[in-house]
């Protein structure tokens, strides 16, 4: 299109046309609701509008009752149900109606809500899609803490299962979704570890709902995690590739091509699973000092003893590589990524669709955990001086890290229930 030889005012115009004819990819073929998807999240419900080709869209709220209206502008109600239930408590139902002007996505709320709309483009074999998160407003953005009472401090584990809701992770053969798999045998690992006391276990996610990267790493921060395990699963063009590979992240690089490769798939998720763009502005405030090298040879460890217990218990070949997972990266403390097996060999598939075995699976874990705290015990300082407060810290995290409660914390520093703290800030952490 050239505009040059056109007089200024009359090329706007003929700009503002084109933009309009943008919007509708081909003549006469408007883009059409394929699909409505829901996600429960402690704190957000997330609803996901697949299109068959990009459109532009406006959002609106309206009160009497609660409602967040996106119209996809000359958009066709297509194969999209038209009522989608969700009664999840921060959303009642999503509901689809064809208007002259296109399609309109209607989402009762329970209540009036904070919410954030924007729209995400193709990925692999995601369309393009409308994202609406739905923000619940009365609880936290953490998750609940659940803590095993014991004597010399809890150990504190984070468990990461990988992916979740609009992220499925990998396919495989499609008997198995990885989201699925990994949630199940994250969640038999942390019973393990609760059941043999002396743990206090975080999930980063407890159902299927996506979580991002950056979410993943700040409720590691948040609970004071010890040691982080990531666990997901693997899938390979080689159909005979098959066992489980442990990572840790090393200054020194990825093992070989395949680790690169891999690095790369797990690390996209959040391009799959969705993040609005002006979400990650947290990112840098997670960043902290790291201990690397201490870390490393910790994480190295860990990564050892998973792939021995692994083995000995005859639960799955099991090989230690290192690879650059974002979701290990800036990590403040020692960590791995499990990946449980291959969901591209009929083997594997075979065997993480037993219970039994994703048991087993989950119990090998808990004994390489044991052996990592046979060999590092926890540190807990004795109370004394002052602390300045890190990036990514908590009253929680301080209060834990040296040996007091968070209620002494706060007292000690007249600080209010509802009182905030600031990075380098000075605490007193000393009992007089
Ligand atoms: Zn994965």
């Amino acid at each position: 299109m050239s505009l040059f030889p056109l007089h200024m005012r009359f090329a706007l115009g003929v700009a503002a046309v084109a933009l309009l004819v943008a919007a509708v990819p081909e003549a006469g073929a408007s883009s059409e609701v394929s699909a409505i998807r829901h996600w429960t999240a402690p704190d957000h419900t997330r609803i996901v509008v697949d299109l068959t080709s990009e459109s532009q869209y406006s959002t609106r709220t309206l009160t009497s009752p609660d409602r967040v209206v996106v119209l996809v502008v000359g958009g066709e109600v297509g194969r999209a149900s038209r009522s989608t239930p969700v009664e999840d408590g921060i959303v009642n139902r999503v509901r689809l109606n064809q208007l002259n002007s296109g399609a309109q996505v209607v989402v009762d709320l329970a209540k009036a809500a904070a919410y954030s709309v924007f729209p995400l483009k193709p990925y692999r074999e995601k369309p393009h899609r409308i994202v609406i998160d739905v923000f619940r407003a009365d609880v936290s953005e953490s998750l609940p803490i659940e803590r095993t009472e014991s004597s010399g401090g809890p150990r504190v584990v984070v468990i990461d299962p990988g992916h979740g809701g609009e992220d499925p992770g990998t396919l495989g053969n499609g008997k198995l979704t990885e989201k699925n798999v990994v949630l199940d045998i994250s969640n038999r690992f942390a019973e393990a570890l609760r059941a043999r006391g002396g743990y206090e276990v975080h999930l980063t996610r407890t159902g299927d709902y996506f979580v991002r990267l950056a979410k993943r790493k700040k409720i590691a921060h948040e609970r004071g995690g010890d040691i982080f395990i990531s666990v997901h699963a693997n899938s390979a063009p080689n159909r005979k590739a098959s066992g489980s590979e442990v990572f840790f992240v090393s200054p020194r690089g990825e093992s070989d091509q395949a680790s690169r490769e891999l690095a790369d798939r797990e690390n996209a998720c959040d391009m799959v699973g969705g993040v609005s763009p002006d979400a990650d502005s947290d990112v840098l405030s997670i960043l902290v000092d790291l201990k690397m090298s201490d870390n490393v040879d910790k994480s190295s460890d860990l990564a050892s003893f998973a792939s021995q217990e692994l083995r000995a218990s005859g639960t799955s070949a099991c090989v230690v590589k290192q690879a650059g997972f974002v979701v290990l990266k800036s990590l403040a403390m020692p960590s791995v990524l499990v990946e449980v097996g291959f969901l591209t060999n009929n083997d594997d598939v075979k065997k993480l669709s037993r219970s039994d075995y994703r048991g087993q699976y989950a119990t090998a874990l808990a004994d390489a955990v044991d052996a990592y705290f046979d060999r590092y015990a926890p540190v807990v300082s004795s109370p004394s001086g002052d602390h300045r407060v890190a990036p990514g810290e908590t009253l929680w995290s301080i209060a834990r890290r040296h040996g007091i409660s968070v209620g002494e914390l706060r007292e000690l520093n007249g600080l209010a229930e509802d009182a905030t703290i600031q990075v380098d800030q000075i605490l007193s952490v000393a009992r007089s």
